[in-house]
């Protein structure tokens, strides 16, 4: 993508390398433990600490006048917490005629023959985020350690399954988030982001569905996740891991991807021109469930052997999913809290993702916020050093967390910000009236989930 830079910083670069190098060690030395609650802080947490963003999903409940989240542009941005402003009102309620306006961009939805059964609709894009499911719950919920963040951030696969047919059934249809958005020339010969009028079927409501750190980190695999995505003999996506027992699984109904390829075959109209979802990558422990980083500590001849097998490997499952309607973007290197990191953090680290990630799935404009955290502490009211600096790698829309599918076109620079709702346990838990226009969490819950973090229903 963009320019990727071959130079980085070296010392910043072998800092992280040091840091990624650890994180893969850690599964087989006796800091093993401390390291592995470190990562799954980490991962798990993507939706965290953006409640600092648009308040606190706890906090935030009581102030949001709009819980069923009846897409209408005032609600959308005035529900939000206090740091974030209205003007983009307008843009989220884009004009019919500004479809013409935007200089030389691609046309929106349908790229080919204009299909009569698409209608305009420019109301609110729903945005809906998930972590990797969990294949086996016995496992998540074994009692150790990780229990409580698997409960809070996850969702089970079974859970996963309703979910989808509930979102189904009440008349969601899934769009690419790169038409959502897209760039134009401004009166004054300025390039900023503006909201697509998206032609979709009469009666569906436009949903971008995204799913964070699809990289089958070392500490999930026994926690009862599965282990890789994979390509099997019938040239499509698999899932692969093992059974509780320890067996090798090779199956189609355990990951959030195979899950939602099967779903949608079997309803297609489910999905705008067979669009899936986006899928956002971090790199320290490589991706899909393939070690493709370089680690800088073991840069042994097997290493690099392994890597660039590793890299073979991996090249025609992003190749499938790519065919099939998924699609990608960064969710940083090292999953880093960029609302504190440094400029010279967010540039090795941004670099490091370039090199490593975007080198393989090629390029994308879509940045998913580790943590849900804002570049440059948070306020979308500014444009700091970071933000500027990813807008000038291409990166053009930035997703946060937050209570509903809020979004800002930026009017100083040429990118949008946006909010997802998470599903995930805490809200199936907490949030069963703010998420019952996708579905009802009581329908949902797995009974496997430990009794003991409680229901507000
Ligand atoms: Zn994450």
């Amino acid at each position: 993508m963009r320019k990727i830079k071959q130079n980085t910083n070296q010392k910043a670069e072998h800092e992280i390398a040091q840091k990624s190098k650890q994180k893969a060690k850690m599964s087989r030395v006796i800091i093993s433990v401390a390291m592995v609650l470190l990562i799954t802080l980490n991962v798990i947490s993507c939706s965290k600490t953006k409640q600092t963003d648009g308040g606190a999903e706890s906090t935030a409940s009581s102030d949001v006048g709009n819980p069923e989240g009846v897409p209408s542009d005032a609600s959308d941005a005035s529900t939000k917490g206090p740091t974030l402003e209205t003007d983009d009102t307008s843009s989220q309620g884009t004009p019919p005629s500004n479809t013409s306006t935007g200089a030389t961009e691609p046309p929106e939805s349908p790229p080919e023959t204009p299909r009569a059964d698409l209608v305009p609709y420019d109301g609110i894009v729903e945005h809906l985020f998930f972590h990797e499911v969990i294949a086996y719950p016995q496992l998540a919920f074994d009692g150790d350690s990780g229990q409580q963040g698997y409960d809070e951030y996850m969702v089970t696969v079974g859970e996963y399954v309703k979910m989808l047919e509930s979102i189904y059934s009440k008349g969601y249809i899934l769009v690419n988030m790169n038409d959502v958005w897209s760039e134009h020339t401004t009166d004054s010969g300025a390039r900023r982001m503006k909201k697509n009028t998206l032609m979709i079927p009469e009666g569906k409501k436009p949903l971008i569905l995204s799913f964070d750190d699809i990289s089958f980190y070392e500490y999930m695999s026994k926690d009862g996740f599965m282990e890789k995505l994979i390509i099997g003999p019938d040239g499509e996506i698999w899932d692969s891991g093992f059974d509780p027992s320890g067996n090798p699984v090779v199956t189609q109904e355990m990951t959030v991807v195979t899950v939602l390829d099967k779903f949608v075959k079997e309803h297609p109209d489910f999905s705008l021109d067979g669009v899936k979802g986006c899928i956002a990558l971090t790199g320290y422990e490589g991706i899909l469930g393939y070690r493709t980083q370089f680690d800088s500590k073991n840069d042994t001849p097997e290493a690099r052997i392994n890597r660039t097998q590793e890299i073979a490997r991996v090249r025609p499952v992003i190749q499938k999913l790519k065919d099939t309607g998924w699609y990608f973007a960064t969710h940083s290197y090292g999953h880093i809290n960029l609302n504190k990191a440094s400029l010279n953090g967010v540039k090795t680290d941004a670099d490091r993702w370039l090199n490593e990630v975007g080198s393989l799935i090629g390029e994308t404009t879509l940045f998913i916020y580790p943590f849900g955290s804002r570049l440059d502490g948070g306020d979308v009211n500014k444009t700091g050093p970071s933000f500027q600096y990813y807008v000038e790698l291409g990166f053009r829309v930035f997703a946060s967390v937050g209570i509903e599918s809020y979004s800002k076109i930026k009017s100083d620079i040429n990118a949008v910000i946006c909010d997802r709702m998470h599903a995930d346990g805490g809200t199936l838990r907490r949030e069963r009236t703010r998420y019952m226009k996708f579905y009802d969490a009581i329908e949902v819950f797995d009974p496997m989930r430990p009794s003991v973090y409680g229901n507000k229903w």
